[in-house]
């Protein structure tokens, strides 16, 4: 009676909801986040206004890190600062950055933060989603050099930025919906929620049971819509995301063009028609699952290497991998 099976991507096979979950949903970070949070011993009430300071603590993430919409906020006014002129960075701001810096490194670029120039160009997260690519020059133009963007020794604990050309612009959107779900599920641990589960448009972290039973996910296949490549069983603590071409795309001349940008080229990555990622935090799963994707079948050895599992389903439809728990591991 507890089971409920939630689709990577809100797509949902069945969803029998019970009395004993609190659900909410709330669009935040331009996609729908769903909240459920196993009752337990609470009142209703105290396990609303848990969801509420989650779902609010992801509002202000968002603001904090989106290079949309006409808000201030650090980010943006970092991507129209001066080149070479040191800005202070917001500490949390820094964090993210410092960690994105860190996992484009690790990915050989493959994950790049100073996209803002190219995705803005390409405009799958912008008011009016595209229906045609941008130029071949208008791409060239806009694509920074990989490591644009420089720190500034500073004794006094400030966190100060510069940018080497005006086409160097930070853009978070790989990873701050993972820093939002972290958030989300601290905020709700925080309330004393220990079982629950926070789906950001298939960017998912859970925590404890559903009930007497593991969480049931199912990981959408990227071509077979209502068809599932993977269904899971998983408890305790676990960030699972994917990126997928299937997520914001166009087809324009029979050819598909989608959000996930080859930092090399300024064009959509070939390798990859979806990449699933399972890490230990929602952050990591977030940026690594868009690494993966732009890497395809090469990244799977570093995943290896940095003991995530993955699910890759490469650019013919081959699937590599698996994201079930080894059998010797419980
Ligand atoms: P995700 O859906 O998490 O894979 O993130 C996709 C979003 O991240 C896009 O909408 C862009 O804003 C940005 N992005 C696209 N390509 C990359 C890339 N190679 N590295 C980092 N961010 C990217
Ligand atoms: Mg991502």
């Amino acid at each position: 009676m507890f089971k409920t099976l939630i689709i990577i991507s809100l797509f949902l096979l069945t969803a029998c909801s019970s009395p004993a979950d609190v659900q909410d949903t709330r669009f935040i970070m331009g996609t729908l986040v769903k909240f459920t949070v196993v009752k337990g011993g609470h009142d209703q009430d105290d396990v609303e206004a848990a969801i509420s300071s989650a779902a609010n603590e992801m509002q202000r993430i968002e603001d904090m890190f989106t290079i949309y919409g006409k808000h201030p906020n650090a980010v943006k006014s970092f991507n129209a600062s001066m080149p070479n002129t040191p800005i202070v960075l917001p500490d949390e701001v820094n964090q993210l950055l410092e960690r994105s810096l860190s996992i484009q490194q690790q990915s050989n670029g493959a994950f790049s933060p100073v996209l803002g120039a190219v995705n803005l160009l390409w405009g799958f997260s912008g008011e009016h989603p595209p229906s045609a690519p941008p130029s071949a020059d208008a791409i060239r133009v806009a694509m920074p050099a990989a490591h644009c963007i420089k720190k500034q020794p500073d004794g006094s604990g400030l966190h100060k930025w510069s940018r080497t050309h005006a086409n160097c612009q930070l853009d978070f959107g790989a990873i701050a919906k993972g820093y939002a779900i972290d958030q989300g599920i601290k905020i709700l641990k925080a309330h004393g929620m220990q079982h629950a589960i926070i789906n950001a448009g298939g960017d998912i972290r859970l925590i404890g049971k559903h009930g007497e039973r593991a969480w049931h996910i199912g990981i959408r296949h990227p071509r077979k819509q209502g068809d599932v490549v993977e269904a899971l069983n998983l408890q305790g603590d676990v960030s699972i995301v994917t990126s997928g071409d299937y997520e914001r795309f166009f087809i324009y001349k029979g050819k598909r063009y989608h959000h996930l940008i080859n930092p090399e080229t300024g064009w959509p990555a070939t390798s990859a028609q979806s990449a699933t990622i399972i890490a230990s935090s929602a952050t990591l799963a977030d940026a690594w699952s868009t690494a993966l994707f732009v890497q395809g079948q090469q990244g799977i050895k570093l995943q290896n290497h940095l003991q995530q599992k993955v699910l890759l389903i490469d650019h013919n439809g081959k699937i590599y991998g698996s994201l079930k728990p080894n059998p010797d591991s419980h």
